[in-house]
């Protein structure tokens, strides 16, 4: 079977930092590419307030047709000031959560490992997570923040909060088989995250998970409570490879882990489901330093490797990133959000131009 070469990629940079940052990215991208032979039908798209300011919408439809057409969108940032005053379903950040419904990006991943470099900017002690190299994947699209009935209700006088949790059978099996796959590609071992022993729905999840991992014999599955989850993620951070849990265990966890190993400047992620996958860092727009050159473009940069892994199969393209991140940090380089005593500070585009030179020396 021929391996597909070409590539149709969604630009959205949005807003703040985000277009900072995935100036770098592209950078990256590019030449990654041409090393493996891999062309990129690239082509810019407004989400955003910057789609606000041009279309009076967040997600202006050409935007959302291209994605929908695209093997993949590579995503900044969105939001601000200028925009925080506007109704809710104005405001930027629907455009994202709008086009993550539409590409049906059911699974999310977050990638956590230590740089041995960036060590000291965690809250942890060195010995726990030096070596941590784990994957959080959530389930993205159903669960608790979209199911129904919801809403505040007056029933007799008193006032009721209600929202509804409730996984079907299809929805479990798409992001547990999603789990095995990934976990086959990494150590072979997932670690399946419920609360099995209070919520029926997570009895499912469980029954469901288990069916799903005969499918997989040579990957290691572990059911885990989510409060133990919680507290191993502290205690033992090294026991994990990669882990799969719904929603709102997933969003609660997946902030707790990131927080292992230091900066946001640092963190990436893909959202996969349909046919595009959406590639962005965790972080924010970063009003506070957007304009000045500050923003670290790293999360966006280790965006790309992940690309390289999930997108483009090429494990190798994702790893030859990282460790040019890994050895600019050695050398000492730093942007403000992770500047250290004695490390020499630079801008995002300098940051960016020193894993290009990495890059480049080592092809
Ligand atoms: P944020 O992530 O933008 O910033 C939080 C803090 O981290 C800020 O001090 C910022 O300067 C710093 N920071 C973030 N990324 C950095 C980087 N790459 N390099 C250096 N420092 C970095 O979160 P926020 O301040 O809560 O939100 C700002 C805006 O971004 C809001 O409008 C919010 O809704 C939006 N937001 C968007 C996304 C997204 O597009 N996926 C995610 C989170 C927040």
């Amino acid at each position: 079977m021929e391996t597909k070469r070409t590539f149709k990629i969604a630009v959205l940079p949005g807003d703040g930092i985000g277009r900072e940052v995935l100036r770098e990215g592209l950078k990256i991208l590019n030449h990654m590419g041409q090393q493996f032979g891999l062309q990129f039908e690239t082509q810019e798209h407004l989400v955003g307030g910057a789609a606000i300011d041009s279309e009076g919408t967040p997600l202006p439809e050409e935007t959302r047709t291209a994605c929908l057409q695209s093997d993949a969108v590579f995503f900044g940032a969105v939001g601000g000031p200028k925009w925080d005053d506007l109704e809710v379903p104005l405001r930027p950040e629907r455009g994202l959560l709008a086009l993550r419904k539409d590409l049906d990006l059911f699974a999310n991943l977050r990638p956590v490992f230590c740089i041995p470099e960036l060590v000291d900017a965690s809250t942890l002690k060195r010995e726990i997570i030096e070596g941590v190299d784990l994957l959080v994947i959530r389930e993205l699209t159903s669960g608790l923040y979209f199911g129904e009935p919801r809403g505040i209700r007056n029933e007799d006088g008193v006032e009721k909060g209600i929202n509804t949790l409730s996984y079907t059978r299809p929805e479990v099996e798409r992001v547990a088989r999603l789990a095995f796959e990934t976990a086959r590609r990494r150590t072979g071992r997932l670690h399946s995250v419920d609360k099995a022993n209070v919520l029926e729905s997570s009895q499912l999840w469980r029954q469901i998970v288990t069916e799903i991992g005969r499918e997989f014999p040579d990957v290691e599955l572990i059911h885990l409570y989510v409060d133990n989850c919680a507290m191993q993620l502290i205690r033992d951070p090294k026991q994990f490879d990669v882990l799969v849990t719904t929603n709102m265990f997933g969003d609660i966890l997946s902030d707790e882990a990131a927080m292992l190993t230091g900066s946001l400047g640092m963190l990436p992620s893909a959202s996969l489901g349909g046919t595009a996958g959406l590639y962005e860092p965790v972080h924010g727009s970063a009003p506070d330093i957007a304009g000045q050159d500050k923003a670290n473009p790293l999360a966006m940069i280790l965006t790309v490797a992940m690309m390289f892994e999930h997108k483009f199969r090429i494990p190798e393209g994702a790893k030859a990133i990282r460790d040019a991140v890994g050895r600019v940090l050695a050398a000492g380089y730093r942007t403000a959000d992770t500047m250290q005593p004695g490390m020499k500070l630079v801008g995002t585009t300098e940051m960016g131009e020193k894993v290009l030179e990495e890059l480049a020396q080592t092809q």
